[in-house]
């Protein structure tokens, strides 16, 4: 392992002055910095902890509910305020990792999560994203777990995180903090696709820090499910998953919201699928059709074809589930 500064930082001022610096990190959890750091994948010149902080709670908002940056993923779940409003964003949590993960990751750590592609990790592999320019092993490798959705010529790595599909799907706002002043970055326009330059994964600037995450309050957002389809039962990343919320009125459903995991290079919303959805019955066929919206546009690769059948899987599933017709 490389020599590192480590920084503690006491407060907001702090944290922002020692993350500044070329090459700084903030670290809260660690569970993903730290791993990588041990594959030799990152190699920072300063950790900055900023678990001093105080960005710690779980509040109603203006907007709706308020999760602090610091947030360990294993509090956020159990919340009353994000079970009962935002039950897929619970879901998506628990699915994640294992429980000793999840009492240690923070909220804001999950959001900027790094790729599983096995290739960005075993660092004697041509990988555009850990090193720009040097290629990508996956295109002609085996890349069964890479994207069918979102890919570029230089990248097809999958977004790993279920907590961010969850996010996506609420329309969640990420709030920051940077040299220039606070700044709200909706949760959609956070992670960037891949294009030329997949190393550059989010739209945050060097040293800026996120504070807390808010989420909208909307009633039918208690309508909703997380499904994840996965190698084994726990401690698995998504091959594909789903996120939904469903307004239901009469037998029709009034509003939807749809984003998809373990497919795409970012959190994934799926517009069509919502569209497809709007003033339809709560019926299979509906589902079906919501569905296959869903991957009408993949792109799959040698051995990820299984993919696209599996999310329409995924996603119908998951809107049988929130409607109660499962
Ligand atoms: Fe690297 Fe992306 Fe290619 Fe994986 S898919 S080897 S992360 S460039």
């Amino acid at each position: 392992m490389n020599p590192f500064q480590y920084a503690r930082a006491r407060d907001v001022h702090d944290a922002l002055e020692a993350g500044r610096a070329p090459g700084a990190s903030y670290v809260a959890g660690g569970t993903s910095l730290l791993d990588l750091m041990k594959l030799g994948v990152e190699q920072p010149a300063r950790i900055v902890d900023v678990n001093a902080v105080q960005y710690q709670k779980i509040e109603e908002s203006a907007e709706g509910v308020s999760i602090g940056a610091l947030v360990r993923n294993s509090d956020a779940a159990e919340h009353p305020l994000v079970k009962g409003r935002y039950p897929a964003l619970a879901q998506a949590l628990l699915s994640g990792a294992s429980p000793q993960l999840r009492n240690m990751a923070s909220m804001a750590g999950n959001l900027r999560q790094r790729t599983r592609c096995p290739y960005f990790r075993e660092i004697g592999s041509p990988c555009n994203k850990r090193r720009p320019g040097s290629g990508c092993a996956a295109l002609e490798g085996y890349n069964r777990v890479h994207a069918i959705l979102g890919g570029s010529s230089s990248c097809i790595a999958v977004h790993p995180s279920d907590l961010c599909v969850a996010l996506v799907a609420f329309d969640a706002s990420v709030h920051t903090e940077r040299a220039s002043g606070l700044r709200v970055i909706p949760m959609a326009d956070f992670h960037r696709l891949p294009g030329d330059h997949p190393e550059i994964e989010t739209v945050l600037e060097p040293g800026e820090l996120i504070t807390h995450i808010t989420l909208p309050a909307k009633p039918f957002f208690a309508r909703s499910c997380y499904v994840k389809a996965r190698d084994r039962a726990s401690f698995a990343f998504a091959l594909a998953s789903a996120a939904v919320a469903l307004d239901i009125v009469g037998g029709k459903v009034q509003e939807a919201r749809i984003a998809v995991g373990g497919v795409a290079t970012k959190p994934w919303r799926c517009p069509e699928s919502e569209r497809a959805l709007v003033g339809a019955p709560t019926t299979a066929a509906s589902f079906e059709r919501a569905a296959a919206a869903s991957a009408a546009q993949a792109q799959p690769r040698k051995h990820n074809a299984f993919k696209v059948e599996l999310l329409k899987n995924t996603v119908l599933r998951a809107l049988s589930s929130a409607a109660g017709i499962a």
